[in-house]
């Protein structure tokens, strides 16, 4: 690829062996196919490859063919078995390494040398191209070029789950696209997508415990994001994290006017409730963490009762004072105890992100969301907004109104200053010229 082009092809690497067609047993051991009647396709492959087709995935073969070397199958044979899978799975990029394993290779797997062919021949986008294998060394390929992997079959890889249903698979690799649907606002990388595809990515990335451990996921408005502003390690610490979820319609507004057309709004309590829901069957454990005393407690009751999901496996209250590092250990630890998948943090900004950021060390859990009013929302503490005011995004007006006390103060600086540092950008002429990822998938 020439610099400064865009990369614009989504690859979907698959290994050959075990995962495009079967493999022999022999003696108790598995081989490679070496006969016309052995070579098979796997069951589902081919449906599988179109649906990621359609998703915008160009299948490449990435199969190391050390047999021929070894003198155990002709180069003919391999030949006409790679015609058999462009037949029938209408796959047409084929990379193999012919040698054998003491020759020191670079395009041998685990290196990654097959993977950057391809990526030069083809002008593959790799960060967000996935692979799909059923050995360590394609996992390990997968790491060492940034792709993201995923294990077939049943053989086991420490780190990563293995998927036996291509329905599943194709499901969560879709879902990868959301996390890379981003759109700037004041700098920050706000997720520029529908809230449905939000909920169903993360339930399907806890699901199956796929992707880095305790990635963070905020929810984040006006507020958070005028406060981004001014602290610059809080900046940073949002654009570290894997989605900021639009809290409020203004950020959304501003999206849709930057050219993000399916941005949504993606309100923290909203998104809690509907992850509640849609993971009440998938053994998705949660653990939450936040709010003043025996508010998480009676959110684990609200769960049980109004979400009908039974798996919060832990709470805590945090102390209203700054904790210590060996208090987030030891919180850590109960965490990683509970085997919670999903921890939530339900305190004011920028804490909650602050929190989030602090735990994330301890625990090995998949995501860390933060989403501020959720626990108090849910717990019936705070007056919920009519849906008519959140649409119009008077949202922080009708709050203002019931609890003008606590909260004047922040709004007579927050409003001023989220449209004033918007109207900057505009006349710098930051916007419309933003690039926003959300066309990656088409
Ligand atoms: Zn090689």
């Amino acid at each position: 690829m020439l610099p400064g082009l865009k990369s614009n092809v989504n690859a979907l690497f698959l290994d050959r062996d075990g995962v495009v067609n079967e493999l022999v047993k022999q003696n108790g051991l598995y081989r490679s196919p070496r006969t016309a009647e052995e070579f098979r396709l796997i069951p589902g492959l081919v449906q599988f490859v179109r649906g990621l087709k359609n998703a915008g995935y160009l299948p490449v073969i990435v199969s190391n063919q050390p047999e021929i070397a070894r003198g155990l199958v002709t180069r003919e044979t391999v030949d006409s078995f790679h015609g058999r899978i462009e037949a029938e799975a209408d796959i047409h990029h084929f990379y193999v390494c012919y040698h054998d394993n003491d020759t020191g290779c670079d395009c041998r797997k685990p290196k990654p040398g097959l993977i950057f062919q391809a990526a030069a021949d083809l002008n593959i986008d790799l960060h967000n191209s996935v692979l799909v294998g059923d050995r360590e060394k394609d996992m390990m390929a997968a790491q060492s070029a940034g792709v993201q992997a995923f294990l077939w079959g049943n053989h086991s890889v420490q780190g990563y789950e293995n998927f036996n249903d291509f329905r599943e698979l194709a499901g969560t690799i879709v879902s990868l696209a959301t996390f890379n649907a981003k759109t700037e606002i004041l700098g920050v990388n706000l997720y520029s997508d529908s809230l449905s595809s939000a909920v169903a990515a993360v339930v399907q990335f806890a699901k199956h415990k796929v992707g880095k451990p305790n990635r963070c996921i905020s929810a984040t408005g006006a507020h958070g994001l005028v406060v981004s502003r001014s602290q610059p390690y809080f900046h940073q610490l949002l654009n570290s994290f894997c989605l900021n979820l639009p809290d409020g319609m203004p950020a959304v507004w501003l999206g849709k006017l930057k050219g993000a057309r399916k941005m949504q709004r993606c309100y923290g309590p909203v998104f809690f409730e509907l992850v509640m829901r849609y993971s009440a069957s998938t053994g998705i454990k949660h653990f939450l963490c936040g709010g003043k005393d025996g508010v998480a407690d009676e959110l684990r009751r609200v769960c049980e009762l109004k979400f009908s999901n039974v798996n919060c496996v832990g709470t805590f209250s945090p102390p209203f004072r700054q904790m210590s590092q060996q208090e987030f250990e030891s919180l850590g630890n109960r965490i990683t105890l509970s085997n919670a998948d999903i921890v939530w943090i339900g305190l004011s900004t920028p804490k909650q992100e602050f929190f989030a950021a602090t735990l994330a060390p301890y625990v090995t859990s998949r995501f860390i969301v933060t989403v501020g009013a959720a626990f108090d929302f849910h717990t019936g503490r705070v007056k919920q907004a009519p849906k008519v005011v959140q649409t119009l995004g008077m949202e922080w007006l009708f709050r203002l109104l019931m609890e003008p006390r606590r909260l004047w103060k922040r709004y007579f600086t927050i409003v001023p200053l989220f449209i004033y540092y918007n109207l900057i950008e505009l006349l710098n002429g930051q916007f419309f010229v933003t690039k926003t990822e959300e066309d990656y998938s088409a």
